[in-house]
């Protein structure tokens, strides 16, 4: 039994993936949201993605993979590792966890096949992928093709971010009657504050920015 009118949704509470939350919740009967504890340096990231399902009455589920953070430490796991200020000048910024959307991915697929769920929801979006080789779109279809195999299944990975900037991300959060959620309960901010965040860190720059971007034209 395929269930299509249902989804799983890779879900951080951040921005992007909580903009996907709405967008499934518009699209979808049934939306389950499964975030990964990987020993992110903030456990107010896995509260506010709790707070956020519960808000949306969506089933949230918290996955185990601090291995995952063991292996491959960085500036998100470890607090002896400053985060970058700024985008390095070459290679990944040290934000990066090896091999991160791929494991979540493949958790979520095993996670939906169980539910009889061939859609898997993950926001990520190669225009402003800032050096994450994870978050291109030749990566999801390779990956998309792999889990395929794997399990003898048809997945669909669906990225509806992909192609898209932080300023058309607001905009469609807007659109889905989501941007004061988006705005204040999300936390994207890589030194773990919530809302428009600690400001300095790369992913508040690029938050920001956008904001600043769609509020000029935001009626
Ligand atoms: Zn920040």
């Amino acid at each position: 039994m395929r269930n299509k009118d249902q989804a799983v949704v890779v879900f951080s509470g951040g921005q992007d993936s909580t903009t996907c939350l709405l967008w499934a919740k518009k699209n979808y009967k049934k939306v389950y949201a499964v975030s990964f504890d990987y020993g992110q340096r903030h456990a107010a990231e896995l509260e506010c993605a709790a707070a956020i399902a519960k808000k949306l009455e969506v089933e949230h589920t918290v996955m185990d993979t601090k291995l995952l953070g063991q292996l491959a430490p960085n500036s998100l796991t470890r607090s002896d590792i400053a985060v970058d200020t700024d985008a390095p000048e070459e290679g990944p910024p040290n934000s990066v966890v090896d091999g991160r959307n791929m494991i979540f991915l493949t958790f979520a697929a095993v996670f939906a096949k169980q539910r009889g769920v061939t859609d898997i929801i993950t926001g990520v979006s190669q225009t402003d992928f800032s050096g994450y080789p994870d978050c291109r779109d030749v990566f999801i279809k390779s990956l998309n093709v792999t889990l395929n195999l794997a399990m003898e299944y048809d997945f669909n990975l669906i990225t509806p971010l992909m192609w898209i900037d932080k300023e058309a991300t607001w905009e469609m959060a807007d659109e889905l009657g989501g941007f004061d959620l988006v705005r204040n309960e999300t936390l994207t901010c890589y030194n773990g504050v919530k809302g428009d965040g600690c400001g300095n860190c790369p992913s508040c720059k690029l938050r920001r920015r956008g904001l600043e971007d769609y509020l000029k034209r935001r009626n």
